[in-house]
């Protein structure tokens, strides 16, 4: 688990500044939720905490220690996509492994964190399938595995259920909460879905045009919005 400070983040992508000075701060453990219209900044953001895309101006601690300059593969994250970038050559079992195999693990810990991954996953029975073989919703249970076997700090999804139909997207909202009760990893999610925000959140960090308009709990969000935006993104039918 880990603590993620934003201190005036900023980025421009030349000319064009997307993300204008953000501020604010994730507890141990805590499920955050972005969410905010399309284009809003929300996938640069977190691809800033991630490492994969260099921060303009600020500055990004975890647990404390300024990050910037500290390269994506030494943060101790793991990210869960929309498009599920499974290897499909490779069998569940082997695309579960990768990314340990990646940083030579030792074979027999490899086998075992799969293995534990799998049984929390409900994928035991298809670590020897293809992802060709899989549904949507049991190749994005093989994305989170992935990133569950390499135990890190911090989690992060960036709209990981909307390729998914709406019934089972509603399935999975529930898996990932249910899997961060027993992990308690500390989550940064991002949605442009209200309704999945307000049901997955501790707190939600409400962003528009590239600043925030509003952090608080799915309540507090609720019963004060703080402006018409948050009042209007909220309370709009999904
Ligand atoms: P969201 O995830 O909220 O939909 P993004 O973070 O993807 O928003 O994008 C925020 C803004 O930054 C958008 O205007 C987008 O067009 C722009 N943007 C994102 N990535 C790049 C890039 N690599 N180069 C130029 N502009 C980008
Ligand atoms: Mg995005």
């Amino acid at each position: 688990m880990a603590s993620v400070s934003f201190r005036g983040v900023e980025k421009n992508f030349g000319r064009f500044k997307v993300i204008h000075g953000i501020s604010f701060d994730i507890a141990d453990g805590e499920f955050v939720v972005l969410v905010g219209p399309s284009g809003c900044g929300k996938s640069t953001l977190l691809r800033m905490l991630a490492g994969l895309e260099p921060i303009s101006g600020g500055e990004i601690d975890i647990d404390r220690r300024v990050v910037n300059d500290v390269d994506s593969k030494d943060r101790d994250i793991a990210m869960v996509f929309q498009s599920y970038a499974l290897y499909p050559h490779m069998t569940v079992r082997d695309n579960m492994g990768f990314s340990l195999r990646l940083r030579k693990a030792d074979t027999s810990m490899t086998a075992q964190r799969v293995d534990d991954a799998a049984r929390i996953l409900n994928l035991t029975q298809l670590l020897d399938r293809y992802p060709r073989e899989l549904s949507g919703g049991q190749r994005q249970r093989v994305a989170m595995g992935r990133a569950i076997v390499r135990d890190p700090k911090v989690f992060l999804f960036d709209e990981p259920l909307s390729n998914l139909d709406a019934k089972l997207r509603v399935a999975m909202r529930a898996e990932i909460k249910a899997l961060h009760q027993r992990l308690k990893t500390t989550t940064v999610y991002v949605t442009h879905d209200q309704i999945e925000a307000m049901t997955m959140a501790d707190r939600i960090v409400v962003m528009h045009d590239g600043i925030v308009e509003q952090i608080g709990t799915p309540l507090e969000l609720f019963d004060r919005p703080g402006n018409l935006f948050v009042a209007q993104f909220i309370g709009s039918p999904a």
